[in-house]
Parts: structure tokens; C-alpha cells; sequence
């Protein structure tokens, strides 16, 4: 339940109203709009009574919440969340681009893929120094020395960098060098690892899981808002199908439906979607056609030796083209 206060509503009021949600047991969010304070009953486990607030002092109006994903609903916050990664912006009406290599395997070739990427339109850089591999025996990630490496990337090009916490053991350290904190598909409803993520004061970029339903993503975001941190980005990355043309099979659908369900801003990852670099560029297009918030691509400027993902990363030309293909886009749709 949502409980909108009018705009002249006092410090008063909204103690007021506060101590009422308090003293039946509920948890109260106040959420600061734009012209009007609102505050949100929590931890309800049926319906709230409308009547217990609808007479106090400085309120406008209650409205019932009727998701279960309460916090990351458009109806407890109709605008949309923009989520800051020091001076990028997501969700603000552009279209924001992230890549990188899968992998951060060196200094040489972090830089190198980094100022490919940053001539060709990127805003962050993306690159695992810890990764979850299907088999233990496949690299795992250069782990500190990996994330050393992303902080010198972003010390030389001024790019933030994104990269993936992997569980609670190495949270903090992850958090101590990444501007944006991946939690992987894999780690989408690992949820002592949600619960960190809401504790942390940086910004999370959380992927679909591999067979989520769209509900379950959103309940995986819920955790997070519910621990304090708001500022988070959904990333579509694709989901397992029966099919064995692609890696997945990304379900640009779910676009347009989020952003419908949710004020939190979506990206699309077409190269873990895919799996295979000709299909990179052509989804890329459709999930900029389909108004996704951004995008995530993984680039290499030698997939042949890279030490992860490499049939699905793009060569240095391929994503600058890619980048020129999805501006002409916006431009001519004016999305
Ligand atoms: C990644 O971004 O490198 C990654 C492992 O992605 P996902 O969790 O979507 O598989
Ligand atoms: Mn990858």
C-alpha cells in the first residue's frame, strides 16, 4: 500500500503517519517524488486496512499496491529510477553502452579493448575478474589482480567499469573497485548475495536468470530495494530454450514489459543471448527498436585467443559498426 501525502502535508504529518504504520506492525518507506512525499506500508503479509490511514492528517489519497514486487513497481513509483555510475546515466531517456571483453585476462588487452571501445561510443567498460565457468576447469578469472587492472582502465580512459560479484566472500572487494556491481544470471536469486547487494552503496546491474520468469527477476530486484539500494539496472541476457541455433534465446518481449511493471531502467545483453557473433549486431538493433535502455556487448580484438566467450565477442569493427547502426537507429525513430 502506497499513501500519498498532500503536497502541503507537514514533517508532522508525515511522522504522524509514519507512527500509525509503525504501530500495526508494518515497516514504512518514505519515498520523496518530485512534488509530494509518499510513503509505502512494508511487510504486510495480507491486505492493509485503507481506512487506518485515510483519515490522518496530510493525506491525500491511499493506494493499494497489488504486485508482489511492492518496491520495484510502478505502482509504489510511477516515474522512472535513473541510476547513476559517476557521470553516466541509465535510464534518463539515452541509450547507454557498455562493453568490454568477457574477461579481463591482462593489462595489455584490458587497455586495448577499452580504448577500441571508448573511440567507438562506449560509456563503461565491462570485464570479469571473477567468473562463473560451467566447468572448474576453464579459467576462472584473475580475481584482485583482475579488478587492479579494471581500476588502472578507468584511471587511463575515465570510463567507469562494471564487474561481477560472484558471492559474499569477495563482495566487498568487488564493491571496493567496481563503479557498477554485476550479479551474474547464474546468481539471480543466490539471496544472501541480494541482501549484500542492498546493503552496498554502489549500483547493481542484475541479469536475468537463465530460466527466470520475469516475476522471480523482479522479486530478485525487490530484495535489493528492500535492503536500501535503489539504484539498480535489469539486464536481459536471454533464457534457456530448446533451441540450438543460439547460445539462449533472448526474450526481447520482456522490455516493454518490465518498463510497463517497473520503474527500474532495462538493458539488453545480446552476446550471452546469442552465443555467436553474427547474431550480435541484428539483436542489438532490435533491442534499441524496442526502447531497451542500453546495451551490453562483449568485445575482443582477438576472440580467436580469447581465454572466455570469444565466438560471441566482436571484433573492435564490428562493435564501433554496431554502435553507428543502433545511434541511426534512435535518430530515425526517435526513441
Ligand atoms: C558475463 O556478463 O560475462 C556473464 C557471465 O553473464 P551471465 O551471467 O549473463 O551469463
Ligand atoms: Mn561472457
Amino acid at each position: 500500500m502506497l499513501i500519498v501525502m498532500e503536497q502541503k502535508a507537514t514533517p508532522e504529518d508525515i511522522e504522524g503517519v509514519v507512527t500509525a504504520i509503525e504501530s500495526r506492525g508494518y515497516k514504512a518507506r518514505p519515498i520523496p517524488g518530485g512534488e509530494r512525499i509518499a510513503i509505502g506500508v512494508l511487510n504486510n503479509e495480507g491486505p492493509v486496512d485503507a481506512s487506518f490511514f485515510s483519515g490522518l492528517s496530510g493525506v491525500k489519497e491511499v493506494i493499494p499496491v497489488t504486485r508482489p514486487y511492492k518496491q520495484v513497481s510502478r505502482e509504489f513509483q510511477p516515474e522512472n529510477t535513473v541510476v547513476r555510475i559517476d557521470n553516466v546515466t541509465v535510464g534518463q531517456g539515452n541509450l547507454t553502452m557498455i562493453a568490454g571483453p568477457c574477461a579481463i585476462e591482462s593489462e595489455d588487452q584490458a587497455m586495448t579493448i577499452a580504448r577500441h571501445v571508448q573511440r567507438a561510443g562506449a560509456h563503461i567498460f565491462r570485464g570479469g575478474a571473477y567468473k562463473p565457468r560451467t566447468s572448474p576447469y576453464s579459467f576462472q578469472g584473475l580475481g584482485e589482480e583482475g579488478l587492479k587492472i579494471l581500476s588502472r582502465v578507468r584511471e587511463s580512459t575515465e570510463m567507469p567499469v562494471v564487474t561481477e560479484a560472484m558471492d559474499d566472500d569477495t563482495f566487498e572487494l568487488v564493491e571496493e573497485y567496481a563503479d557498477l556491481i554485476q550479479i551474474g544470471a547464474r546468481n539471480m536469486q543466490n539471496f544472501s548475495l541480494l541482501r549484500r547487494a542492498g546493503r552496498s552503496r554502489k549500483p547493481i546491474l542484475l541479469k536475468r536468470g537463465i530460466a527466470a520468469t520475469i516475476d522471480e527477476w523482479l522479486m530478485a530486484a525487490e530484495y535489493i530495494l528492500e535492503g536500501g539500494n535503489s539504484q539498480i539496472i535489469l539486464c536481459e541476457r536471454g533464457v534457456r530454450t530448446f533451441v540450438h541455433h543460439s547460445r539462449n534465446t533472448l526474450d526481447l518481449s520482456a522490455v516493454p514489459y518490465v518498463q510497463n511493471e517497473s520503474h527500474l531502467p532495462i538493458i539488453v545483453d545480446p552476446s550471452h543471448a546469442a552465443g555467436r557473433r553474427d547474431q550480435v549486431m541484428p539483436l542489438s538493433r532490435a533491442a534499441v527498436a524496442v526502447g531497451a535502455h542500453g546495451l551490453m556487448i562483449e568485445v575482443h580484438h582477438n576472440p580467436d585467443t580469447a581465454l572466455s566467450d570469444g565466438a560471441q565477442s566482436l571484433y573492435p569493427e564490428q562493435y564501433e559498426a554496431l554502435y553507428l547502426q543502433v545511434q541511426s537507429i534512435l535518430d530515425t525513430f526517435q526513441i
